[in-house]
């Protein structure tokens, strides 16, 4: 038997299935931690999934995600946005806003991180947005699984207004062609696309590396969001209990308010949780380097005896947690330390206040854990 850390039920193992403490949508890693016989599958299937999508299409860390995604993967990838909580605004420095309706992919070129424009057909819905790129289109060739994800959007109903497509290439010429290849993937699908020439737009970009890429967006944060939120916080202390041989911790009275707002208890309002959004990153900018820390961020803290957690996603937002009063018997020196998530090398490394400590090559078994901190 088991007790869901979620729901408080007692269950038998095999009610049980392996919860990622960071989503996978965030990456995945070498010694993920992963939480087992801790949350139920009623909880993961039922209560959280539903959750973990709308975050990943709603919120910006989960859009920023969505860009690094063919990092991330290592394979091509598409986007999904709703919109409705998180707008964008993107655009180059030197030209019109051509490229706004255009999603942003993130690439790595010269070692360094860019923005790729993919050729890509954009199907707008009332209720979503999907960006897909001609990579996806070829590879749902040979996918079925992909290809079936493509058909449920790729339908016959689609009108003519909700597909616009991006043809991405040196010249006009070779990006008639490419919007020519996108309309014959779409053919397969039972699409009949014409281009409409007279509609076509063609933008000169120039010399590409002086162009500079800004991007803007405007998120309000939803309860389901910062649900999500408090739960991979939630998870990550499970996690340090877990490894510190102290599991029963995450039972502890101090963390029901917590609780119930992740299980959607609306009588805890999410400013009593979320109690501080802003955009300073954690960890910014490394020492001495022309680079960003492109990683995850969670530690905990112990403020006027409350365990407050912080996270900080991609989109460089960092949320504030109040996960309730400091457990009794916890000596506060201990606090104040966490990992950083790494999605493009799938590393994980502790931190700690000391930057010079930033990249040990601690393994996380070592030092994972509320208890053993560095
Ligand atoms: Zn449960």
């Amino acid at each position: 038997m088991q007790r869901c850390i979620y729901c408080l039920a007692e269950k038998e193992d095999e009610c049980f299935n392996r919860e990622h403490v960071m989503p996978e949508s965030f990456g995945t890693f070498e010694n993920a931690p992963v939480l087992h016989g801790t949350v139920c599958m009623v909880c993961n299937s039922e209560v959280f999934q539903l959750l973990e999508h709308e975050f990943k299409e709603d919120t910006d860390a989960g859009v920023f995600c969505q860009m690094f995604s063919r990092l991330i993967k290592r394979k091509p990838t598409q986007a999904r946005l709703r919109g409705k909580n998180t707008q964008l605004k993107k655009r180059f420095s030197m030209l019109d806003d051509f490229f706004s309706d255009v999603f942003p992919f993130f690439v790595v070129e010269d070692d360094r991180i860019k923005v790729a424009f993919i050729p890509q057909v954009i199907v707008q819905k009332p209720d979503f947005l999907v960006y897909i790129p001609i990579d996806v289109l070829v590879l749902a060739r040979t996918d079925t699984k992909l290809r079936k994800r493509l058909e449920s959007i790729l339908t016959r109903d689609l009108e003519r207004k909700d597909i616009k497509m991006f043809g991405g290439a040196d010249s006009l010429e070779d990006g008639l062609e490419m919007i020519r290849r996108i309309a014959a993937h779409l053919a397969e699908y039972g699409i009949e696309y014409v281009p409409d020439e007279a509609k076509n737009k063609y933008n000169e970009v120039g010399d590409v590396s002086k162009q500079h890429f800004e991007m803007s967006y405007q998120v309000t944060l939803t309860q389901e969001a910062g649900r999500v939120l408090a739960k991979i916080a939630f998870n990550y202390f499970a996690k340090c209990a877990q490894d510190a041989g102290n599991v029963e911790l995450v039972f502890e009275p101090y963390f029901n308010r917590l609780r119930a707002f992740i299980m959607g208890d609306g009588t805890v309002e999410l400013k009593d949780v979320i109690t501080n959004v802003e955009q300073k990153a954690i960890i910014k900018d490394l020492d001495g380097q022309d680079a960003s820390l492109v990683a995850h961020v969670i530690n905990f803290e112990a403020v006027n005896g409350d365990l407050i957690a912080k996270m900080c996603f991609f989109s460089g937002t960092v949320f504030t947690i109040n996960m309730g009063k400091v457990p009794a018997g916890f000596d506060r020196a201990e606090f104040g330390c966490g990992h950083a998530f790494f999605p493009i090398d799938q590393k994980i490394c502790p931190i700690s206040a000391n930057p010079a400590r930033i990249g040990d090559a601690y393994s996380v078994a070592k030092s994972f854990g509320l208890l053993n901190r560095l």
